[in-house]
């Protein structure tokens, strides 16, 4: 994108209604504009964030074999009434009506609407189990929206539900995703401690949330510093054994980690190497039987031939949320400093001095190199602004191209995350950022 042609509208004061780091940068570097009280509009930057996060979710469901498929916004009040939940959920929940005077809702969570499809649609043992997700808008008319993105009242959710045939299906199904939600987080560069979460009125349940760790989060957590050198990258989901899950599983839950809710302190006083931090909730996964199958009527014929309601679980991320946590986890006095994995561009191209015939032909040709993964900055402006404004934007990379260079073939190539500056050719720097 060229700069003077975009719709990146960056600001030079701190938005006064602004109270946490990321919401300020999310507005200074231009990446949203709220429209109304917890709802905002994805600008172009903002947008290629959030469909980074996306699409990394994505892949790593797709790994585990969850299937991806789109359920709408727009659910009816029916719908809801056949698990109970339309009245139980409250002032949350927004109602709507149509031109008819039927009663819909804008979902805040997907777990009728899949199970009505399955009920529908699968009537054996033999198609199960099954996993399915979507990456769609919620709403959910929270008392106090407030931090931005980070507790919006329309916001972008991962969902996904699984449907297994028994209680020990259904344990590896969630011990599937537990493994993807590691593997997410760790491409999208942060650190995630799961931690044990309430699993409600129903014995049995398992339920974990998944924290990230940033300096400013919401919620104090102390954990075990044996969670600091997990590695996930290496696992190899479609051949994981019931084995190696199980390994897995018993390695995440067994050492310490609790936020304020669940803090032991005499559990604490055990652990060796103790570890303590701000977090935010970015993830909640549940495995909770057959809550909804009950009473929503879904069965299926089992190997005996008898109708038996399947175990279902269901696993968020809370994916636009997670665009503010980054920034938590990932700024400094300057502005934002994305992880590679999700930045809206793999660079800036500072040129220095518009119009100038070294400087804008080797702008120029970077800009063409980097095939729409650059921000070309080709503003006519002081070069103090485009430092300043590639800062708070937080490309991994800058490349400055100034006359005195340009004439020598040569630019500065910087790296956001370091502050490390390096004078090189054009080749090398290319070379470089790879
Ligand atoms: P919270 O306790 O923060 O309200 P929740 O338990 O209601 O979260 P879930 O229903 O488990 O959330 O939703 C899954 C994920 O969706 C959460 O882990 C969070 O990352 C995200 N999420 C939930 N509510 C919001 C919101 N109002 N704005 C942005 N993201 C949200
Ligand atoms: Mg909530």
């Amino acid at each position: 994108m060229r700069l003077s042609r975009s719709l990146i509208p960056t600001l030079k004061e701190t938005p006064s209604e602004a109270q946490i780091v990321s919401h300020r940068l999310m507005l200074r570097a231009g990446l949203v504009r709220q429209t109304a009280s917890g709802i905002y509009a994805w600008l172009p930057a903002g947008w290629r964030v959030l469909q980074n996060i996306a699409q990394i979710v994505r892949e790593e469901q797709d790994r585990i074999g969850a299937q991806e498929m789109l359920m709408p916004t727009i659910q009816s009040a029916d719908l809801w009434r056949t698990s109970g939940r339309y009245d139980a959920y409250g002032p949350e929940m927004l109602r709507l009506k149509d031109r008819h005077e039927r009663e819909l809702l804008y979902g805040p969570t997907n777990e009728e609407m899949l199970t009505d499809i399955v009920r529908q649609t699968i009537k054996s043992y033999r198609e199960l189990p099954q996993a399915l997700y979507h990456i769609q808008w919620k709403f959910r008319d929270e008392v106090r929206p407030r931090f931005g993105v980070m507790r919006g009242r329309e916001f972008l959710m991962k969902d996904a539900y699984s449907f297994d045939l028994d209680y020990a299906g259904a344990v590896l199904s969630y011990r599937k995703m537990m493994l993807s939600y590691m593997r997410t987080f760790q491409r999208l560069g942060v650190k995630a401690i799961p931690m044990e979460a309430d699993s409600g009125p129903i014995g049995g349940n398992l339920s974990h949330e998944f924290i990230i760790l940033a300096a400013t989060g919401e919620s104090q957590v102390w954990y075990d510093a044996a969670f600091e050198d997990m590695d996930f990258s290496g696992s190899n989901f479609a051949h994981t054994s019931e084995a190696d899950l199980e390994r897995f599983f018993t390695q995440m839950t067994t050492p310490y980690a609790a936020t304020d809710e669940k803090h032991d302190s005499a559990a604490w006083e055990q652990v060796a190497n103790k570890r303590e931090g701000r977090g935010i909730e970015v993830g909640h996964i549940f495995y909770f039987g057959n809550k909804y199958s009950d009473p929503m009527g879904l069965k299926v014929a089992g190997p005996d031939g008898a109708q038996v309601a399947p175990h279902m679980g269901s696993y968020g991320i809370g994916v636009s949320r997670l665009v503010g946590a980054l920034i938590e986890a990932f700024h400094d006095e300057a502005g934002i400093k994305w992880p590679d994995a999700v930045a809206p561009f793999k660079a800036a191209i500072l040129n220095l001095k518009v119009g100038d015939i070294a400087c804008d032909r080797i702008s120029e040709s970077l800009y063409a190199h980097f095939a729409g993964n650059a921000l070309y900055d080709d503003r006519e402006d002081r070069a103090g602004v485009k430092f300043n404004d590639a800062d708070l934007m937080g490309h991994p990379w800058q490349i400055v191209v100034g006359p005195r260079g340009a004439a020598a073939g040569t630019v500065e190539l910087k790296r956001r995350a370091t502050g490390e500056k390096q004078e090189l050719s054009v080749e090398a720097a290319l070379a470089r950022i790879g």
